[in-house]
Order: C-alpha cells, then sequence, then structure tokens
C-alpha cells in the first residue's frame, strides 16, 4: 500500500500494514522511514482534534480515518503552513476573541433546565480541529471572515439563556460575520462533531433581524435599514 503526502513536494510512502488509520501511518513512516515527518498529534483518540489534515481533498482527524491505497494527504487548508502537515492556527483562533465568543455576563437567577442544557451541548462539543476554516470558501477568499466556529461559539452564548449581553454579541458579528457566510454548509460535511455551523449562522441572523438589522445584500436593493445591514430603529 501506498500513500502521499504533501510536503514541499508530494512524496511516495510505501506501506507494509494495511487497517491502519492515518495517524498509525504517519507515526510508522516517521518511526521506520522518515525522521524528518512533521504532523500535529495529541490524544490519537479524536478528541483534541490536533490532528485534523486533508486526505483527497476533504478534512478528516488522522486518528480516525483508515487509509486507502493511494491517499493523498495534505494540510488543512487556508492557514500558513509551519512545516509538512502543521498548520498555524492563530488567525482562526484570534475570531474568537474578535466575536467575543464567551459568557460576557450572567444572569444569576435563571437555572439552566437539563433540556436548555442539551440544547448547548453540541457547540460545545466543537474541538477546535479548524476543519471547518480549512472547507470554508468564504474565508479562502476573506481572511476576515469570523468563521464557522467562531460563529457557532457566538451562537452557544447567544443561545444561552443566562447571557446578559445578547445584543452585543449580535452587534459584533453583522461585520465579516454572519451576512457572509454564503449557508453552502461545506464546513458541516466536515465536521468531525456533528456541528453544523451553518444552521448556528442562519439561527444568528434570525436573532440578528429581531435586533432589528438586516441582510446588507438586501439593504442594497433598497428592502430598508442601512447599506451596512445596520438596524432601522
Ligand atoms: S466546528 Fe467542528 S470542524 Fe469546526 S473546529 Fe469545531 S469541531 Fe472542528
Ligand atoms: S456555510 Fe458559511 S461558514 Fe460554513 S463553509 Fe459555507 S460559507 Fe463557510
Amino acid at each position: 500500500m501506498k500513500i502521499d503526502i504533501e510536503r514541499e513536494r508530494v512524496v511516495c510512502y510505501e506501506l507494509k500494514t494495511k487497517n491502519q488509520t492515518l495517524l498509525e501511518a504517519l507515526n510508522d513512516i516517521k518511526t521506520t522511514q522518515d525522521a524528518s515527518l512533521a504532523y500535529s498529534s495529541g490524544c490519537r483518540s479524536g478528541v483534541c482534534g490536533s490532528c485534523a489534515v486533508r486526505v483527497n481533498g476533504r478534512e478528516v482527524l488522522a486518528c480516525s480515518y483508515h487509509i486507502q491505497d493511494g491517499d493523498l494527504v495534505e494540510p488543512l487548508n487556508n492557514a500558513p503552513v509551519i512545516r509538512d502537515l502543521v498548520v498555524d492556527m492563530d488567525r482562526a483562533y484570534s475570531f474568537n476573541a474578535k466575536a467575543k465568543a464567551w459568557q460576557s455576563g450572567i444572569v444569576d437567577d435563571v437555572l439552566l433546565s437539563h433540556e436548555d442544557e442539551k440544547l448547548n451541548e453540541v457547540q460545545s462539543d466543537c474541538i477546535l480541529c479548524g476543519s471547518c476554516y480549512s472547507a470554508c470558501p468564504v474565508y479562502a477568499q476573506n481572511s476576515e471572515f469570523l468563521g464557522p466556529f467562531s460563529l457557532t461559539r457566538v451562537w452557544r452564548y447567544v443561545s444561552d439563556k443566562r447571557e446578559q449581553n445578547k445584543k452585543e454579541k449580535i452587534d459584533n458579528i453583522q461585520t465579516n460575520g454572519v451576512w457572509d457566510c454564503t449557508l453552502c454548509n461545506a464546513c458541516t460535511l466536515v465536521c468531525p462533531q456533528g456541528i453544523s455551523s451553518k444552521a448556528d449562522i442562519e439561527k444568528l441572523r434570525a436573532r440578528s433581524a429581531m435586533f432589528g438589522y438586516i441582510d446588507p445584500n438586501f439593504a442594497s436593493f433598497g428592502f430598508g435599514g442601512g447599506f451596512d445591514g445596520s438596524p432601522t430603529f
């Protein structure tokens, strides 16, 4: 069995063992063939998200994906390559801060029911693997786009009954945020945690409308609001 790995050029490696995960194969190559091969890994059980790469153009976790003969393994898209399969995700991670994707004010006397907790559980399961940013065609064109996991995280707190500053959170995601997404769903298809950032962005749009914002694309056609989608009130 052979696999190709994109380094500074594509390098083909022969593997003796079949039925391996990609991470096991990378470990084999590093220990028996080429110690200079660089890749990231942590928990080896799909929890830490650090081993995300692309195989045949699609984002996967190396520790979960089972290799096939002829696979082409590449680093994630839309992030600078540090070396081989290791990328620098700092820019994408910085959008959590830009979007203020955290709990900023708690209403003390609101208790969450079991159902409420379940509602926030999905978005809280994000492991920051970066696959959604790699797959996002809008982030590929606009490096200021807040992007899938940050917007998912904003929805996690906007939908939290205890959050006091929902309006502020919605205000923060109007520029390079919810209206820039094309709802293509590519982020959902590659998420190893089953999170749909596309669906979360749709909910954030609905919540934006409740706060008086409208899609700036409609605004520019004269359907009301400012050209920047600012509230009409
Ligand atoms: S939303 Fe999914 S694909 Fe995106 S970083 Fe989180 S776990 Fe990874
Ligand atoms: S649905 Fe939106 S956030 Fe997700 S990949 Fe498409 S453009 Fe990017």
